[in-house]
């Protein structure tokens, strides 16, 4: 499962001026919001507007589609994203994206830079119930994937595999997609992540990548080779990454 922004692409996107933008409007219309050291997150300002104002719910939407839009525009490929999620598959592993964007955005983005064709699943926010760093995501993903056991790339072995969070791995930037994967038990593998955004937020990823075009190989080493090797071969132990030491 692949974070989008800064993961597989990379875009001018700027969460901090959304959420200021949010919470500009939230402020305006309900009075100041209690202060804090640190600032208030995406995730947060949606979930306020959620239970606390309903009826601003859909107009903190529109910020966020609007900063994404452009954002989403001007989007280009992380160096190695499109090996990253072609050599997965090649690996015997199924592809999904797991992002907070919208649909309306995500889909037309992914067709331009060539990563759709190599994605079995979208998840946008559209199609789950809560954003990263809640789970929800992995809730509509496992699901499909279940649904769908002989799904077109699915060799007989990663077919057995499905459903066991152990055989899935989550690849993002962020703390977010960290604690997200962590509460279903999922491992993390963080790609340009900063250490102590995650280490304040309890992530610690099983494996750090600084160069995404190497994620097939980590996950041949990490999971064992998918024909004739028993799964976590101790052959290919040796390969396998503490969290300690970046590859
Ligand atoms: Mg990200």
């Amino acid at each position: 499962m692949f974070d989008l922004d800064h993961t597989l692409i990379r875009t001018p996107l700027d969460l901090a001026a959304m959420a200021a933008d949010m919470q500009r409007l939230l402020e305006r219309e309900r009075g100041p919001l209690p202060a804090r050291p640190e600032r208030y997150r995406v995730f947060e300002l949606v979930l306020w507007s959620k239970s606390q104002a309903p009826e601003l719910e859909r107009a903190v939407w529109a910020i966020a589609l609007e900063h994404e839009r452009r954002a989403m525009d001007a989007a280009a490929l992380e160096p190695g994203a499109l090996d990253a999620v072609g050599g997965a598959r090649r690996a015997g592993f199924r592809t999904a994206l797991w992002t907070n964007n919208a649909r309306a955005v995500t889909l037309p983005a992914l067709e331009r830079l060539g990563l759709a064709a190599l994605l079995d699943l979208v998840v946008t926010r559209d199609d789950m119930k809560a954003l990263k760093p809640d789970p929800d995501g992995w809730r509509v993903i496992s699901q499909h994937f279940e649904e769908r056991p002989g799904g077109q790339t699915a060799s007989p072995r990663s077919a057995a595999r499905h459903g066991d969070t152990r055989d899935a791995v989550v690849v993002g930037d962020s703390w977010v997609d960290g604690v997200a994967a962590a509460q279903v038990g999922v491992p993390f593998v963080a790609y340009g992540a900063r250490e102590a955004d995650l280490t304040r937020h309890g992530v610690t990823p099983v494996a750090w990548l600084s160069d995404l075009a190497r994620l097939p190989e980590w996950l041949a080493a990490h999971f064992g080779a998918f024909q004739g090797s028993p799964r976590r071969s101790n052959r290919l132990g040796s390969h396998c990454h503490d969290g300690h030491g970046r590859t």
